[in-house]
């Protein structure tokens, strides 16, 4: 793991900076101070992630960015007197006190308030004095304030906090109701004017106390009681489209509206849940047999694909070919539903003429020894000249075709890119002859390319970061349109790959803070409103998972989804199983109430419960992300297929061996 001061030199530059705050006294102030200090022992390793954590009381240390956006609004004079409310952990007051010349800072809760100061002794920020009150009320002893900071959420901005401001100064505050507030910069003006700011929509603990809330969530100064509005799950249950089970017709049917576009990407919200790849399946067919769709394009691996691909489109077994889908996780492809689809996929195929067959492609980038090897195998069937000069270019990767991630290793030491020259050099003749040739050249050129990819992938992903995961979306994004012009002008695609590739990257953390794109991006930006990004989600079941990479595939029970969650709220919506529409101009209240970031559970093929905020969840904006969402409350662990050996003497029973 990384030292703490270059995590927080990257939370600075990713989660602070990169999202617009640029103030140079904010970002050093962020520089200093140690948060892993201001953290439980136990969380220390997520210090630095763009999230806030617990810490202890029910409370929470705030998200860096939320405290330096707050800071920053507050434009604290250089020297000047600073008072917050909700000290919690004592982490916004260190870091104001590096900008400040004093900082007050109040916590209700006695603990929390002790731990804090014992914290910031030890640190030996002087500065700061930590005072365990009602912060409602502010400090009138020491007011007036140059700034004034509240981490805590009322249903108003407390009067006797207007009151401490100095004339000019600002009160930082979020107001509005216990799930979601507006965060407020109010500024004096004058002895009894007040100017107002919405900084956008944040989520904090309440704000408990004379001029906030009781204990109990009710409003505390005030009895006038609000007209009830429309609940966020009460509104998405009214515009919801309830599903009937997945076998049922009606259930692919509802997905027609879809039916017209080029491109319809189908996610998961895992990549072990029976639900979320039954439903694709479901869809799958429906398009192929009826909407003329003749690409299923998935997060596989192209040789692999390519087996099931010949099965499907009625194609004889390629002699030698390694069998499919023996690497980790071998159950994202080898499972119940996609024999099923397959079966189904070859069935429909009977009888078309061979350009309007559907066909199953892989679009990742993993078995580079396997696109190696079909290389080979072509290039020796129709042109074993081009087979010679292919191996001796591949003979470069040799030593590391077992484990390719050695071979980064090996190239970083070095400080030079071995085999790069030579891969490139074979897939660029390839795709060359693939502009001119039929046939089984398209996929010889396919695979030329994986392994060029491939070579860089695992030459970068030493260097970790967003440059190896954004390579491999761009490859599997590049597939697919060579796929899209390989099968002509009308063709149409279905992508099947996790939320994490098909949900438009840049309405979650991956695209904001970690600078990472995806799929359902790049064909966005790529074909607009051709393209539909189908979400799907879940609140609790079981699931087909790893606990560590490589590992055995277990049932693991997925924990019911958090409160602070796009799952929690489409959960209390009472609907079980529905399809919500948010294509813009269908249920725009509804998506912009949906627009404030919440968290999104994302679990790949490792899932671990005992930490799963801080390893599944990641903040999203949904409706941004989606086209449209798909929601199983609850869902059942995917079920694999054995990998059994084929019989000597018998052959390999197509394309799955069981
Ligand atoms: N700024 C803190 C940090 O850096 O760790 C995080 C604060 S946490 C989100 C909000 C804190 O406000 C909680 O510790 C809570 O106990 C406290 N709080 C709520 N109402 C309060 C009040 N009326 N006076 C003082 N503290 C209050």
């Amino acid at each position: 793991m990384a030292e703490p001061q270059e995590l927080r030199e990257r939370m600075v530059e990713r989660q602070i900076r990169r999202r617009g705050i640029e103030s140079l006294s904010v970002l050093t102030a962020f520089r200093t101070v140690p948060r892993e200090a201001f953290v439980p022992e136990s969380l220390r390793e997520f210090a630095y992630e763009d999230g806030p954590l617990p810490i202890g009381a029910g409370q929470t240390i705030s998200q860096p960015y939320i405290v330096a956006l707050m800071i920053d609004a507050a434009e604290i004079p250089p020297g000047g007197r600073v008072l917050e409310v909700g000290a919690g952990s004592g982490y916004a007051a260190a870091v104001m006190s590096r900008i400040a010349g004093e900082v007050f800072a109040i916590e209700r809760h006695e603990a929390l308030a002790r731990s804090a100061a014992e914290r910031i002794d030890t640190l030996g920020y002087d500065n700061v004095s930590i005072i365990c009150a009602d912060g409602s009320l502010g400090l009138p002893d020491e007011a007036p304030f140059d700034a004034i900071l509240v981490a805590a959420g009322g249903d108003k901005v407390p009067e006797p906090l207007k009151r401490q401001l100095k004339l000019g100064a600002r009160l930082v505050v979020p107001v509005g109701g216990e799930d979601m507030q507006s965060l407020l910069c109010v500024t004096r003006t004058g002895e009894h004017r007040w100017d107002e700011q919405n900084l956008g929509g944040v989520r904090f603990v309440p704000l408990i106390g004379a001029h906030g809330r009781y204990e109990d969530g009710s409003r505390a100064a005030s009895n006038h009681q609000p007209a009830r509005a429309k609940s966020l799950p009460e509104m998405i249950s009214d515009a919801a489209e309830p599903l009937p089970g997945i076998d049922d017709e009606a259930f692919a049917a509802a997905f027609d509206r879809f039916a017209d576009r080029k491109i319809v990407l189908l996610g998961e919200a895992s990549h072990g849940t029976h639900e979320f790849y039954a439903a694709r399946a479901a869809i799958t067919r429906r398009f192929v047999e009826k909407h003329g769709f003749t690409i299923v394009a998935a997060e596989a691996d192209w040789p692999d694909a390519a087996v099931l691909d010949r099965h499907i489109r009625h194609q004889h077994p390629r002699t030698g070919a390694p069998r499919p889908f023996q690497r980790f996780p071998t159950w994202m492809w080898r499972n119940s539903v996609i024999a099923g689809l397959m079966h189904d996929l070859h069935a429909l195929n009977r009888g078309r003429a061979p350009d309007e067959m559907a066909g199953f492609y892989g679009l990742d980038i993993y078995n580079m020894s396997g696109s190696i090897e079909a290389v080979l195998a072509y290039l020796d069937a129709h042109d074993p000249e081009a087979a010679q000069v292919a191996r001796e270019r591949y003979g470069c990767l040799t030593p590391w075709q077992a484990e390719p991630a050695t071979y980064g290793r090996s190239a970083l030491t070095k400080g030079y890119a071995e085999c790069e020259q030579q891969v490139i050099a074979e897939c660029r003749d390839l795709l060359q002859r693939a502009l001119h040739e039929d046939g089984g050249m398209f996929a010889a050129a396919m695979n030329a390319r994986l392994v060029a990819s491939a070579e860089r992938y695992y030459r970068i992903m030493y260097y970790g970061g967003a440059e190896s995961w954004n390579l491999r979306d761009s490859h599997m994004a590049e597939t697919l349109e060579h796929l899209l012009e390989h099968r002509g002008p009308n063709a149409k695609a279905l992508v099947w790959a996790h939320n994490s590739h098909i949900g438009d990257a840049e309405a979650t953390e991956m695209g904001s803070v970690r600078g990472e794109h995806n799929i359902g991006q790049l064909v966005r930006a790529r074909w607009g409103e051709q393209v539909a990004l189908v979400g799907f989600g879940t609140h609790t079941g079981t699931v087909t998972a790893a606990t560590d990479w490589d590992g055995d595939h277990e049932t693991k029970r997925v924990v019911p989804s958090r409160g602070d969650s796009y799952e929690r709220v489409c959960h209390d919506s009472g609907v079980p199983r529905f399809l919500l529409d948010l294509t813009p101009g269908r249920h725009d209240a509804l998506r912009r109430r949906l627009g404030d970031p919440r968290l999104e559970r994302f679990i790949g093929v490792i899932y671990r419960p005992e930490t799963e905020r801080w390893s599944h969840y990641s903040e999203a904006v949904l409706p941004r992300q989606f086209d449209a969402y798909v929601w199983f409350d609850e869902t059942r662990a995917l079920q694999p297929l054995t990998p059994t050996e084929p019989h000597e003497g018998v052959p390999d029973t197509f394309p799955f061996g069981e």
